[in-house]
């Protein structure tokens, strides 16, 4: 019943003749598949001596299988080369079956550690290593040939202090990790970008405010529409507000429980905190239509999913209000003035779409949970090679 054998083996065309079970759980198979030269494909072959090989195979249960069969070494009659029995799912010379090398690879991944599966399973760790990195590898080579995500996402995270920076190329819509990239700068930025392919499929680029990455975008994504983060500018806003604030009052600006009311949405206030806010708004001259101020441009920026018609109405109301930072006697104010004004495009935009770096940003902290389960990485290649695998 070569059918059955099939499905308690996981492996095609093997017939189990015995199974033992001391010293160790072991299939005696025959292979029934007709062998051709592996060179030139003839079937016309002159059968050589025979061995018995050992293959360590999945587990059953708790215990590790082997499959114990005959195998022969042929000479192709037509081309003269020599080769052993070839076998499915089992590569060359190997001592264990892929579906095994899979397996192990796998309790690895979820936090078994070499040393103690190699101490359960009898194994030496550096093989359990080798049949992990060969996997990581082999699916790292499956997405070299991706082709470019239509919504991309854009940001810097923290790689290691000697080597700085590193980018992130995010697809928004699948929410997974395109590819990471060593630097931020367009020098080292431009050699990945240029070999990329299917660039011009690119519609959206969601990215923070760095002059750097717009040129870049633009040079090397020409089809593409650049939206400034939400988050990015939000913050960006608050921090200049808040600097602003201790050019004002600088006592208050140090109390930590009054940074955290002027910091919140008002909506999320509780009718006592309200209050409190109020009492010192009103305490300090000027600060009442800072805040109100403030306030109006937190909620401009939060619009989102708005139609045209909705957009040009917004706009002129951003607009004024960037004119009004630039007027406004505090010099943060006019930074972050002259700064809107150079993105408003891309900030407008931002008022059609919902996507935003937020999932740049989760997948930031995934990416910083594989570092830290390999006690940081020294080398970026392989950093890079277990964010693709692991966030793709
Ligand atoms: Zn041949």
């Amino acid at each position: 019943m070569p059918l059955e054998n099939s499905i308690i083996l996981d492996l095609p065309n093997f017939k189990i003749l015995k199974v033992t079970g001391t010293p160790k759980l072991t299939f005696h198979v025959e292979h029934e598949e007709i062998q051709k030269c592996p060179y030139c494909t003839n079937e016309g072959l002159r059968k050589k001596e025979s061995f018995t090989r050992c293959i360590r195979h999945t587990l059953y249960g708790q215990r590790v299988s082997w499959l114990e069969l005959k195998t022969h070494k042929y000479q192709c009659r037509r081309c003269k080369r020599y080769f052993n029995t070839r076998l499915p799912g089992v590569k060359p010379r190997a001592r264990a079956t892929e579906a095994c090398k899979l397996e192990y690879t796998k309790l690895h991944q979820n936090g078994w550690t070499q040393r103690s599966l190699s101490k359960s399973y009898k194994l030496g760790s550096a093989t359990i290593e080798r049949w992990y990195q060969s996997y990581y590898q082999l699916k790292n080579r499956e997405y070299d040939n991706a082709l470019c995500p239509r919504i991309v996402g854009i940001d810097e995270h923290f790689f290691t202090r000697k080597d700085g920076y590193a980018t992130t190329i995010a697809n928004l819509s699948s929410h997974k990790v395109f590819d990471v990239v060593l630097g931020r700068s367009e020098l080292s930025l431009r050699p990945v970008l240029n070999k990329l392919k299917g660039k011009d499929r690119v519609k959206v680029v969601v990215m923070d405010l760095s002059e750097t990455y717009r040129s870049i975008v633009r040079k090397q994504f020409s089809n593409a529409m650049i939206v400034a983060d939400r988050f990015h500018v939000i913050r960006l806003v608050n921090q200049q507000f808040i600097k602003t604030w201790a050019e004002i009052d600088e006592i208050g600006r140090k109390h930590r429980g009054l940074l955290s009311l002027m910091r919140r949405h008002p909506d999320r206030m509780r009718e006592d905190q309200r209050e409190n806010l109020n009492q010192y708004l009103e305490k300090v001259p000027g600060l009442k239509s800072l805040y109100l101020f403030w306030q109006d441009l937190l909620r401009l920026l939060r619009m989102k999913r708005l139609t045209k018609r909705e957009c040009r109405k917004i706009l002129t109301e951003y607009l004024w209000i960037i004119d009004e930072l630039k007027k406004i006697p505090f010099k943060h104010l006019q930074i972050l003035g002259n700064t809107l004004e150079r993105w408003k495009e891309e900030i407008a935009r931002m008022f059609r779409f919902s996507k935003t770096n937020g999932i740049t940003e989760g997948l930031h902290n995934k990416m910083e949970m594989i570092s830290r389960r390999a006690f940081g990485f020294r080398n970026f290649e392989n950093y890079r090679l277990r964010v693709r695998v692991l966030c793709s």
